[in-house]
């Protein structure tokens, strides 16, 4: 074999293992769109099969054996880092028949049907019996993966390559440090902002409208992008120019669905801004969960939160909601969407509570995979958690144990790639901050500007490097989670006059 060749095989095969991909995710959009209920037994069973169908081409000998040679031969830095990280998956792949794919693929798509039933009905007791069998699998199968190495840890690296539990300690314990006398003080301060009128009545067509604008403003362009509704907003990539968020609409929150879309149009971006080269290869657009929460955070928050944000934008909101709206400043609007208050939703968190709700399912997480407790206290340790550090108490399993999807996907270790991924993103905000008028642009609603910004210094690069390589190229410096700490303190003193 030589280069030519066994670059032709790799090249030949991941188109082909790429096309599944785009079958299965067009299925999984439709899935959690506008496909119905009912169907949802027999379109699992088929999407298990076509999973089942790729096997053979991920695990063909032949591909082995190109990517192995490729792996022995000089090669230029993205074929190197591709080709490297294929190996990586290769071999991870191998741990398992075909028949194991796809049974595990069917017992995580029912596991998300049986969440979804219990939450609407507001019983754990639908969902227990498959998130204990997706933990017994997932540790099995992550066993089989690394044998030498703790299950947990292994579940880390799988979503943020390089992080550990050693590592997420010390940051969490960090934030614990830092955050949590703060959001003590903050919560003596609750009258001080009035944020009475985000819950007012918004009937959905009108925030529809809205919509429309937001997604101007923020340069999500129907020529690559399309939305659509869903009861949990998120991400679906086909491909650079072919990028699918959702968002979700509450007649009694006008905040909801406005930070869903920035927040999502945050992931779309860094899909539609890779490389063009990057269309031939397969791993160098597969950035890791940490990279993206921080994008994603990054325009909801970073950018998505601040009063110039809103300069264009609030008179449009004004004029659809009158009568809700029309006595409120934009000061007022600006303060209110910042409003910090101790509440059992991750999903709805403020952004100084946010980190502590990853906490709490980075330590339940630890406790399972360290087997140090009976899995049959998961709810009843949730209800703890949340009350020793967020002092709310749990009334309900649907708001409190079941509010999220990932359990119920087994992405177990994908958490706390949440609250690192906000803390990149602020090392990032202060550095974009020395090198532009990031206010100024927002106001005249140039928001072209910073997302050229992100493209430039972030996203065109996808996963040729390691995040902290790529913070370091970004920053000059590495990773440091006192800007993250940093900004939430000195954001929330000023706010709350502390
Ligand atoms: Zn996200």
């Amino acid at each position: 074999m030589n280069k030519k060749e066994a670059l032709k095989i790799y090249h030949d095969h991941i188109e082909r293992i790429k096309a599944y991909h785009l079958v299965l995710a067009t299925a999984d959009f439709d899935s959690s769109t506008i496909a119905p209920k009912k169907g949802s037994a027999y379109r699992n069973r088929m999407l298990s099969i076509v999973q089942g169908e790729a096997f053979p081409i991920q695990t063909d000998p032949v591909l082995v054996e190109a990517i192995d040679y490729l792996n022995s031969i000089e090669l230029d830095e993205k074929t190197k880092r591709e080709i490297s990280l294929a190996k990586k998956d290769i071999e991870e792949m191998l741990c398992f028949t075909k028949e194991e794919v796809m049974e595990f693929a069917l017992v995580q798509m029912n596991a998300h049907d049986a969440w979804l039933e219990a939450k609407q009905k507001n019983d754990y007791s639908i969902f227990e019996p498959h998130l204990l069998r997706l933990i017994e699998l997932t540790k099995q199968r992550t066993l089989k993966k690394k044998p030498d190495a703790k299950v947990y840890d292994t579940l880390l690296d799988d979503y943020q390559e390089g992080m550990n539990m050693k590592k997420y300690d010390a940051f969490f314990k960090m934030i614990r440090k830092e955050l949590v006398p703060l959001i003590r003080k903050v919560g003596k301060k609750q009258d001080l902002i009035d944020d009475s009128f985000i819950f007012r009545h918004y009937p959905i067509e009108k925030q529809e409208r809205f919509s429309k604008d937001l997604q101007k403003y923020l340069g999500f362009d129907g020529s690559w992008g399309y939305m659509g509704v869903s009861e949990h907003p998120f991400t679906n990539a086909f491909s650079r120019n072919d990028v699918r968020i959702t968002t979700n609409y509450d007649e009694y929150n006008v905040i909801g669905s406005i930070y869903s879309i920035i927040h999502e149009t945050g992931h779309a971006f860094y899909e539609h801004q890779l490389d063009p080269a990057y269309d031939s290869y397969m791993k160098l657009s597969d950035m890791s969960s940490g990279m993206h929460e921080s994008q994603s955070r990054f325009l909801e928050n970073y950018l998505g939160r601040r009063k110039a944000f809103f300069t264009t934008l609030y008179p449009k909101l004004q004029k659809l909601f009158p009568e809700n709206l029309g006595d409120v400043t934009l000061d007022a609007f600006s303060k209110a969407v910042n409003v910090s208050r101790c509440s059992l939703i991750r999903t709805d968190a403020d952004e100084l509570t946010y980190p502590v709700h990853i906490l709490i399912r980075y330590e339940i997480e630890k406790m399972i995979f360290n087997d140090e407790i009976d899995l049959h206290d998961l709810p009843e340790i949730w209800n703890q958690k949340y009350k020793e550090y967020l002092g709310v108490d749990v009334p309900d399993e649907a708001s409190g144990i079941l509010q999220d999807i990932h359990w119920s996907l087994a992405y177990f270790g994908y958490f706390p790639t949440y609250a690192l991924g906000s803390a990149i993103g602020a090392q990032i905000f202060h550095q974009m901050n020395k090198e532009m008028d990031v206010d100024g642009c927002l106001a005249r609603g140039d928001f072209k500007a910073l997302t050229g910004y992100l493209k430039q210094h972030i996203q065109k690069y996808g996963n040729l490097y390691d995040y902290d390589t790529i913070l370091r190229n970004a920053t000059g410096e590495p990773f440091d989670p006192r800007y993250y700490t940093d900004y939430l303190k000195d954001k929330y003193r000023k706010l709350y006059e502390l």
